[in-house]
């Protein structure tokens, strides 16, 4: 075993509320470490935007396991970013509406959906070194690693951050779901250093995480 994931490869896991700073803050470590960053946020997203556009009932838990036994799906890595391509296709503006943030938390509690997302974020180790952020990285698909992150500010702070984006959002209800849902529910990990990043830029809370992923890196 590594120092961090398996197969030789370090996985630094940041798990999370919703607005959290999750993805800026993921991105920045990866950019700074030269690690692959994986945004498993966007895989889910992906199977519920393909069950929308398939008219598969994201509530009906046995036909959203079909459609995710059938789905072509492929991983790729541009820029140092893993990418979920269906049929060949990157929806990458469609998974990011309101409809796809309401009906992702619903797919996101099928066991056999979490299960098949495991494996398939477990395989993004091909790519090498990995910063991964989500809800259960550190709890379900890197137990293992000895670099968990939990990121959360205040919901006033992350509603703001949100609707800087453009997106309104009840953020708190999805967090609820997330946190109660049976299969993988969001909590913070075993060993995980918790950041409260309100009222701290992106540099800094990137920073700190940096700082310590160095400082517990084998020399
Ligand atoms: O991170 P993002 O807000 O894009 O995640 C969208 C949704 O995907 C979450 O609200 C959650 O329901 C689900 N998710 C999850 N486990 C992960 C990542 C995301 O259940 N590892």
């Amino acid at each position: 075993m590594s120092a961090g994931g398996q197969r030789g490869s370090i996985v630094i896991a940041i798990d999370g509320t919703s607005a959290s700073g999750k993805s800026t803050n993921a991105r920045l470590v990866a950019k700074a470490l030269d690690y692959a960053y994986v945004d498993t946020g966007a895989m889910y997203r992906t199977l519920a935007w393909y069950c929308l556009k398939n008219g598969v009932d994201v509530h009906d838990a046995k036909a959203v396991a079909a459609a995710v036994r059938r789905w072509k799906t492929r991983l790729d890595c541009v820029d140092g970013h893993v990418r979920l391509l269906v049929d060949g296709y990157h929806p990458a503006r469609e998974i990011r509406t309101a409809e796809t943030s309401a009906a992702v938390p619903h797919v996101a509690a099928i066991p056999r959906v979490r299960t098949w997302m495991v494996k398939t974020q477990r395989d993004c180790l091909r790519f090498g070194n990995l910063v991964m952020e989500g809800r259960d990285i550190g709890t379900h698909v890197f137990p293992e690693t000895d670099f968990k992150f939990y990121l959360d500010a205040s919901l006033d702070e992350r509603t703001r951050r949100r609707q800087a984006e453009g997106v309104h959002e009840d953020l708190a209800k999805r967090d609820r779901r997330d946190s109660e849902r049976r299969a993988a529910p969001l909590m913070i990990p075993l060993g995980a250093m918790v950041v409260n990043n309100s009222g701290q830029t992106p540099e800094q809370t990137s920073n700190l995480i940096i700082a310590e992923v160095r400082r517990r890196l084998p020399a």
